[in-house]
């Protein structure tokens, strides 16, 4: 439940920016927009991809302890009979008897339409699972669900896993993908969607080592947030209550952001004990236990979930990045996104559209688009175009002049403080890379002069 203290942007100020810059339009927006659904547009795709790349980096690649997994979407109906979303997957629903506006029973303060007071019905539970037909007779035989969530494509899959890869406990599964619910209470932009992205990991552990285990994995993710640039301000774990808590799980984490509507969940971390593996068992009739070389016992692991939205994460980063600095020319509004989210890497921007200037500027941009996500730009004036670059987060801009002809150097501008180094063409790929991998800005590139502006 969203407590009303807002974080310090304003939600229409990015919802703006996404849709000026090309971030995220409303889904079928010429239709008039399909509720609670958003396209990625040519920068919101590469900042999710790259938030998408972090994550696997950090929980798969890093890790010898992991391994991922790409489920199918539709599954078989049993797997949510199984689950408990047939039964349970469901929000309590009130409507307005005035405005007939609809709403979650449990986000009601007062008993009253939070739009007009008004009366309201009594509450109903309403499945939040999308329903469709597979082949061509639309009948109950035939029902299957759109996952609600990714985690179960990992339970089932549990035991072809592990007979492949021989992991011994503990060890993971990640997945990431779409997920769908039919969600009730939308309007908050991409933090509640009706398709959505998650990215989920189930660690299986020997029971007794779960709290171990469980505790390693809400240090790890919540650190995941900070080393990516979330101000530690904004960022807070919250511990489920014992009446919050599913009837299986032992214990349960949420981390909150600082969101534009206030402190809400961006990814929850649950020890779900041996719950679903138990449950796939019982219901698929196959053994699901695991058989522990060294001790010769046989059990049912226990699993924690750290269970993380992709686009709840996007949210988040964008929120925290957004920043405004008045200036000379009036504002400048930066996204000073971590270097590794960042949709474009380096702007390559000509001093002016001179003629003489495009031949080695096209030069450079066609050498650097190998490495990276690279813009060129020579439309309007070369302070415009830094702004442009500042406001969709590039963290370095790349500036020809005409003495770059003669000397055959170039002028680097970086995004946060606007520094400026001037660096050989030919030690230019070598430093961006440099730089972009986090070495230091005051480090001088080889053959550079003097960063300007510190
Ligand atoms: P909420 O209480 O906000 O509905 P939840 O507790 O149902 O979320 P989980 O089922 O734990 O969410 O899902 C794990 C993660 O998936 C959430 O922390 C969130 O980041 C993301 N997520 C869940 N539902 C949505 C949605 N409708 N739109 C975007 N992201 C979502």
């Amino acid at each position: 439940m969203v407590e009303q203290t807002p974080g310090k942007v304003d939600m229409d100020k990015l919802v703006s920016l996404c849709k000026r810059r090309g971030y995220i339009f409303p889904s079928s927006e010429i239709y008039g927009g399909m509720g609670a659904c958003y396209d990625y547009g040519p920068l919101g795709v590469e900042l999710k991809n790259n938030v998408k790349k972090a994550w696997w980096k950090a929980v798969v690649q890093e890790r010898e302890d992991m391994v991922g997994l790409d489920a199918s979407i539709l599954m078989h109906p049993q797997t949510w009979v199984a689950s408990g979303h047939v039964e349970g997957f469901a929000d309590p629903l009130v409507d307005c008897k005035q405005c007939k506006q609809r709403w979650r029973a449990d986000h009601i303060k007062d008993g009253k339409c939070p739009a007009c007071g008004g009366e309201l019905t009594e509450a109903r539970m309403f499945n939040l699972m999308f329903k469709t037909f597979v082949g061509p007779v639309e009948d109950e035989a035939s029902v299957v669900y759109l996952r609600p969530e990714t985690a179960q494509g990992i339970f089932v899959n549990f035991q072809n896993v592990q007979n492949t890869t021989r992991k011994k406990l503990p060890f993971g599964i990640a997945q990431m993908g779409k997920s769908f619910r039919n969600e009730i209470t939308t309007g908050n932009f991409i933090f509640r969607m009706r398709e959505f992205e998650q990215m989920e990991v189930e660690y299986f552990v020997k029971p007794g080592t779960d709290e171990q285990w469980f505790k390693h994995w809400v240090e790890e993710r919540f650190n995941w947030y900070i080393n990516l640039g979330i101000k530690r301000d904004n960022l807070k774990l919250r511990q489920h209550a014992k009446d919050e808590l599913a009837h299986y799980a032992r214990d349960c984490y949420d981390v909150e952001y600082l969101f534009p509507i206030g402190w809400s969940e961006l990814e929850g971390i649950a020890n779900r004990t041996d719950f679903d593996l138990k449950q796939h068992a019982k219901f698929s009739g196959k053994d699901l236990s695991y058989f522990d070389e060294d001790t010769k016992e046989r059990f049912v692991p226990y699993v924690i979930e750290p269970s993380a939205g992709v686009d709840r994460s996007v949210l988040a980063f964008l929120a925290d990045s957004y920043d405004e600095e008045k200036d000379k020319e009036g504002l400048r509004v930066i996204l000073r996104l971590h270097y590794d989210l960042a949709p474009i890497k380096v702007a390559v921007l000509p001093l002016s559209r001179n003629e003489k200037l495009a031949p080695l500027s096209k030069e450079v941009y066609d050498s650097l688009r190998k490495c990276w996500m690279v813009q060129y730009d020579d439309a309007q004036s070369i302070g415009r175009r830094y702004r442009r670059q500042d406001e969709i987060g590039t963290p370095l801009c790349v500036t020809i002049d005409f003495q770059s002809l003669e000397d055959k150097m170039v002028t680097i501008r970086e995004r946060d403080k606007m520094r400026q180094v001037r660096v050989p063409i030919e030690s230019l790929k070598s430093t961006l890379g440099a730089k972009l991998n986090g070495e230091p800005l005051d480090v001088l590139p080889p053959g550079g002069k003097k960063w300007l502006g510190f």
